[in-house]
This record gives structure tokens, C-alpha cells and sequence, in this order.
């Protein structure tokens, strides 16, 4: 196997530093949204062929790209998502986006950046590593229901059958060289909830011939803050937020009707189960109260992510005993955010990573935000713990093997 003290951040940059950044300018210029990745999935085709990958295109604008090394072994599958956001760039940047209204403010551009480098290494190396590799450029993450479960439905998890999968992500608030991870879970569910309070609209002077749905809405916003407060442990992890509330047409008009819309995150199934039956009584209760009617709709979305505790242990010390100590930082709870790789973690042993991608010299902003940015000097060190914890994965289990 592939000596893992050789895959040092310094062997990655002397190899592939200039590639890594013009490769991740030109995807984070040209950011394509969900399901119409088509440009980067050219682009990543055109790559794997000058590389000399085999690959397939999956999931409409997916790809998967497949290595065996100098003879079969276990198979380790690495997730990149390859699409942007619909948000106007604000940083100022100087290979900012070239398309208008659609940015790369997750990051993905740099998870699809260290996949390609990961298997340009992998073929140079080819002789002395044994397995196989599949990196999963997987579309539409940002997008439910998401591009994980159709590539999974067309077989990315099979032929030959993955081991495990590994999956790093961008993070603003580490630096370089530093990487967060916990065992079990480390990501949530993340759900969408619409909701409508339906009264009778009428004079707003008179007030008792028709029913104020502004009224009820009121009453129903104030009961959900207590069921998370008061009726959810307060060792357990649950969020429900309302983003979004509109209704009435004048000031002198009752309010016959009031339409909300939010998430709520959870950890663990019972309590995602919990709050969805405790909205509904409350909406219930609510509504029969003042006379009117509701309706209520529940979308569960990405299911939260687990990460395997052996392979998430066995990365950890691998690791450290390479980078150094202090690489990884473990993440003592989950994040409230979510991530379709949930849907591969479900199926095989798997591992979500945050890889730090802050900079020290300018602020730094969150996910999904018009000035979110990569540092630069970030991506070799995503390429070398990425490649470092295939070779780790390919190996793990390996001993208990006959
Ligand atoms: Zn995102
Ligand atoms: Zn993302």
C-alpha cells in the first residue's frame, strides 16, 4: 500500500498546487444550479479523460469515476457534490462568478476540486495501492429530494460493493489543516413545514362576525416556541424555526387566511416524530378554539447524517499520527444543518468530515452567504486528508480479514 508518511500537505502542493487553484477557479467561475450541471459535468468528464479515469454519467448530471489499484481489494467511495446557489456574488473576488444570479457558496466548487486531484494522484500511484476507488461527483445537493438516492438507485453502491465512504466539507470557521468530526451523529434532519390558519375574512370592526386568522396565527407562533422550551429534553438537539409568514390585504379588513413556512431540525427520529404530531395539535387545538380550520403540510428532507464510530475513531488517529496533533478537532454536538451524503451513510459505513477552509486575513462568512469564500491555500491540505483517509479506509478491516 501506498506509504501514507509520503502523502505530506508539502508532496501535494509541490505536485498539484497550480492545478488545485486553477481548477477550482474555473468551476467557481462557471457554478451551475441543481439538476442543470451540466457544463461541470462536461467539465469533469473532459478531466477524467485527460486524466485516464473510467467513468459514468449517473443521476442525469452526476458522474462516477471508478480506480481499481494494482489489484481488487476493499472499495472506498468518496462523495463530492458539484452544484451552486442561486445568490448574486459579493466578494469581490477576481474569478468571482461569471454566471449572474448563481454562486458557489457551499464549497462544493472545492470538493469537486480535491476529487479530481485525489484521482490524479491515485492513477500516478496506481502500483502501490490495491482496492478500488469511486469518487461520486454527485449533483444537486442543494436541492431535495436530492442527488445521493438516485445514484444510489442506479448503482453507485455496487459493482463492485462499496466498504465505506468518506465525505469532506468545506468550513469557514476552521482553518487550513484542521478537520471536525464526532462519531455518530453529526448532522440533522432537516424538514420543511407549511402551515395555513383559515378563518373567515370581514370587517376589522367587527371583529365577532368573522374569525381573525392573524389573531390565531399569533396564538399558534407563540405555542410552538414552548414545544421545543417544554416539551423537548433539554439534552436533546430539535430546533423549529418559522422563516416566513403572510397574510391580509388592508388595515381595516379582517384577516381571513395566514400562510407560514419553516424548518425544523432534529437529531433523532422520536423527536422529529414528536414535533411533527405536536405541531399538528397544536394547529388543531388552535383552530377549533377560534372556529376555523388549518392545513398543514410536513416534508421531511435529508435524513441526519451518522457517522460510523470505528472508521470515524480509526480517521481520527490516522490522521493526527500523519498531519499532526491537532488536525482533527472533534465536534462535541451535532450541527443543525443537514446533507444528502446522510442518504450513503445510511447504506454503508461512512464518515462526513468538515475540512477547514477559513482564512486569518479577512472575515470569514457562513454557507449560502453572496460573500462566502474558499482560502486558497486551503485546498491542498483537503486533497492530502482526503486521499490519506481512502488509503486509511482501504486498509481498515482489512486485518480482520481471511
Ligand atoms: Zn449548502
Ligand atoms: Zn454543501
Amino acid at each position: 500500500m501506498m506509504a501514507m508518511e509520503t502523502i505530506t500537505v508539502k508532496w501535494i502542493e509541490e505536485r498539484l498546487d497550480p492545478y488545485l487553484r486553477s481548477t477550482y477557479k474555473h468551476l467557481h467561475q462557471h457554478p451551475e444550479l441543481s439538476k442543470e450541471e451540466v457544463g461541470t459535468q462536461r467539465f469533469i468528464q473532459q478531466e477524467l479523460d485527460r486524466i485516464g479515469i473510467e467513468h459514468k454519467a449517473m443521476a442525469d448530471t452526476g458522474v462516477c469515476a471508478q480506480i481499481t489499484g494494482s489489484a481488487p481489494g476493499r472499495t472506498v467511495l468518496m462523495r463530492c457534490d458539484i452544484d451552486a446557489l442561486p445568490i448574486e456574488e459579493d466578494t469581490g473576488l477576481d474569478y468571482s462568478s461569471l454566471n449572474p444570479g448563481v454562486m458557489h457558496a457551499c464549497g462544493h466548487d472545492a470538493h469537486t476540486t480535491i476529487g479530481l486531484a485525489i484521482l490524479t494522484i491515485l492513477k500516478e500511484h496506481r502500483s502501490e495501492w490495491q482496492g478500488t476507488v469511486k469518487i461520486m461527483f454527485q449533483p444537486t445537493e442543494e436541492a431535495q429530494p436530492g442527488g445521493a438516492k438516485p445514484m444510489i438507485e442506479e448503482g453507485i453502491l455496487e459493482n463492485p460493493a462499496v466498504d465505506a465512504a468518506l465525505c469532506l466539507h468545506t468550513n469557514p470557521y476552521l482553518k487550513p489543516g484542521v478537520f471536525e468530526m464526532k462519531p455518530g451523529y453529526m448532522l440533522a434532519n432537516t424538514d420543511r413545514v407549511y402551515v395555513s390558519l383559515i378563518g373567515k375574512g370581514g370587517h376589522a370592526a367587527a371583529p365577532q362576525q368573522g374569525i381573525d386568522a392573524i389573531a390565531m396565527a399569533g396564538q399558534f407562533v407563540t405555542g410552538v416556541q414552548s414545544i421545543v422550551s417544554r416539551q423537548t429534553s433539554p439534552l436533546d438537539h430539535a430546533v423549529i424555526t418559522f422563516g416566513t409568514i403572510s397574510g391580509g390585504t388592508a388595515s381595516n379588513v379582517l384577516c381571513g387566511r395566514v400562510d407560514l413556512s419553516g424548518t425544523v431540525r432534529t437529531i433523532r427520529t422520536e423527536t422529529q416524530e414528536d414535533i411533527i404530531s405536536k405541531l399538528e395539535a397544536l394547529l388543531k387545538s388552535v383552530t377549533e378554539f377560534w372556529g376555523g380550520t388549518y392545513e398543514y403540510t410536513y416534508s421531511k428532507g435529508y435524513p441526519a447524517s451518522w457517522n460510523d464510530p470505528a472508521l470515524t475513531a480509526a480517521l481520527t488517529v490516522s490522521l493526527t499520527e500523519t498531519f499532526g496533533e491537532g488536525t482533527v478537532a472533534v465536534n462535541e454536538h451535532p450541527y443543525m444543518s443537514g446533507d444528502d451524503f446522510s442518504v450513503v451513510a445510511k447504506e454503508v459505513p461512512s464518515v462526513f468530515m468538515y475540512w477547514g477552509t477559513g482564512s486569518s486575513d479577512k472575515e470569514n462568512f457562513p454557507w449560502h452567504n453572496a460573500q462566502y469564500h474558499v482560502n486558497l491555500d486551503a485546498l491542498k491540505h483537503g486533497a492530502a486528508a482526503g486521499l490519506h483517509c481512502i488509503l486509511e479506509l482501504l486498509q481498515t478491516g482489512k486485518a480482520g480479514q481471511a
